[in-house]
């Protein structure tokens, strides 16, 4: 143990075998050992005592809209990144659209890891797109380092990332499983989605009849049945209907190779709470009722649903208009998202350990993060540390979000992140960052 650099020491640390009193022991970045708690630390090592403050393995967020290059003023590499650091996150990877141009060839990746580069906080890695266009450019693009595909099925609210009909996401998935690949896909049926009654205006109701749960629900059928066909690897994004429950475990249980993902959002907040005109709760598929918020934490627990990230995809506020037809949809929650799933989770009896398994273990293993994701020897030394009991006040203008519109101002959340780790660095203390310490990560790597 002699190159022990760091031993963090905490009396509840949260292992992959469960929750206890340890001395985690870092060297070059790496977590070397997890110790006793007593252990002491080799002469020349730092110890960091936090007390009864939890340790857990950073989370990491596999779905987040940066923006940059080219709408910058929604969000950036440089914001996003504090904002993630503060929330306790350690990596994310970046959606390929809303930024001009989007990461759908190579040339467009490294025009985003260039922008990326010196101003990411944390480790940050990129999904690409498949377009209706663009088969050609998956397998360079699989070969450079992406970590899978984003395709929609309706269209995606801007004109550059354009969707799949049924064909091409045939033929693009075929492609992607040729290489092994993973193919993520915002599922709504476009034909459901035009025959929905679309009133616009303020009422958040309207709203939720012009996305309705079949448009998920069909959407999700045919691309299990692709994914069948195909024996491709899909994962379907923020999943919000619960009535594509019986349908996923269905899939899952038959070994179709999907996983599913929801957000923050679909799990703390609620269609009947919504105020009128508050387009900060706008999102596509939209929040749902409490009724079906039960559902989807229900399929948290028994594993049909396999984790939860952000979806973070904010706007300038001058898009959010009264009007939910016509406003940006996308919801900010990035730096929230732990405490908000926290808070909700231990309301209905979960522990930090299935938050960590939803928000970090198991988005690692989405994207082959096999460094990431867990407090064991060999791993990253990504860390955040929580005090779980304390709560908070959400105060827009205490977000690093470069854009401070949130659907949580006002609540009062659990689990404040008193310092985030990245790599045996600490990168952030009570709203105190360093310079940015982030690497870029490509697949396998
Ligand atoms: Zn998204």
């Amino acid at each position: 143990m002699s190159d022990v650099e760091l031993v963090l020491r905490s009396t509840r640390v949260i292992t992959p075998e469960g929750t206890r009193a340890a001395s985690v022991a870092v060297s070059a970045g790496k977590i070397t050992a997890v110790l006793g708690y007593d252990a002491e630390a080799p002469p020349g090592a730092r110890l960091a005592d936090l007390g009864d403050d939890v340790l857990l393995p950073g989370l990491v967020d596999t779905h987040v809209h940066v923006n940059d290059p080219g709408r910058t003023e929604w969000e950036g590499f440089w914001t996003a990144t504090r904002a993630a650091a503060a929330g306790g996150i350690t990596t994310l990877v970046d959606m390929p659209l809303n930024s001009l141009p989007p990461t759908t060839t190579v040339g467009h990746l490294r025009t985003k890891r260039d922008v990326a580069a010196d101003k990411a906080h944390i480790d940050v890695g990129f999904w690409g797109g498949a377009l209706p266009d663009n088969v050609k450019d998956l397998r360079p693009l699989h070969e450079a380092g992406v970590f899978g595909f984003k395709a929609f099925l309706s269209p995606s609210g801007v004109d550059e990332f354009p969707h799949l009909d049924q064909d091409r996401l045939a033929q693009s998935l075929a492609e992607i499983a040729s290489f092994g690949g993973l193919l993520i896909v915002h599922a709504e049926d476009p034909h459901h989605l035009d025959a929905a009654p679309r009133q616009g205006g303020p009422k958040y109701a309207d709203f939720l009849a012009s996305r309705p749960r079949d448009a998920e629900d069909t959407a999700i059928a045919q691309l299990i049945a692709q994914a069948r066909r195909l024996d491709a690897r899909v994962h379907v994004l923020h999943l919000s209907s619960s009535d594509a429950l019986p349908l996923i475990a269905a899939a899952k249980a038959e070994g179709v190779r999907i996983t599913v993902e929801t957000c923050p959002h679909y799990l703390t907040l609620t269609a009947e709470e919504v105020p009128d005109g508050a387009s900060e709760f706008k999102c596509c598929p939209p929040i749902r009722e409490a009724a079906n918020q039960d559902l989807l934490w229900q399929a948290l627990a028994d594993g049909t649903i396999d984790c939860v990230v952000t979806d973070h995809s904010p706007s300038t506020a001058d898009l959010k208009t009264g009007d939910f037809a016509t406003a940006w949809g996308g919801i900010s929650g990035l730096q929230l998202s732990l405490a908000a799933v926290w808070t909700e989770a231990r309301k209905r009896g979960h522990g930090l350990e299935d938050v960590v398994r939803w928000m970090s273990t198991r988005t690692s293993e989405l994207v082959g993060l096999g460094q990431k994701g867990a407090i064991e020897a060999g791993r990253d030394a990504d860390f955040a540390v929580l005090a779980p009991d304390e709560t908070f006040a959400v105060d827009p203008a205490a977000l690093q979000h470069r854009n401070r519109v949130t659907a949580y101002a006002g609540r009062t959340l659990y689990g404040i992140v008193k310092s985030t780790w990245l790599r045996g660095e600490r990168i952030v203390t009570e709203g105190e960052f360093t310079e940015p310490k982030g690497q870029l990560l490509t697949r396998d790597h």
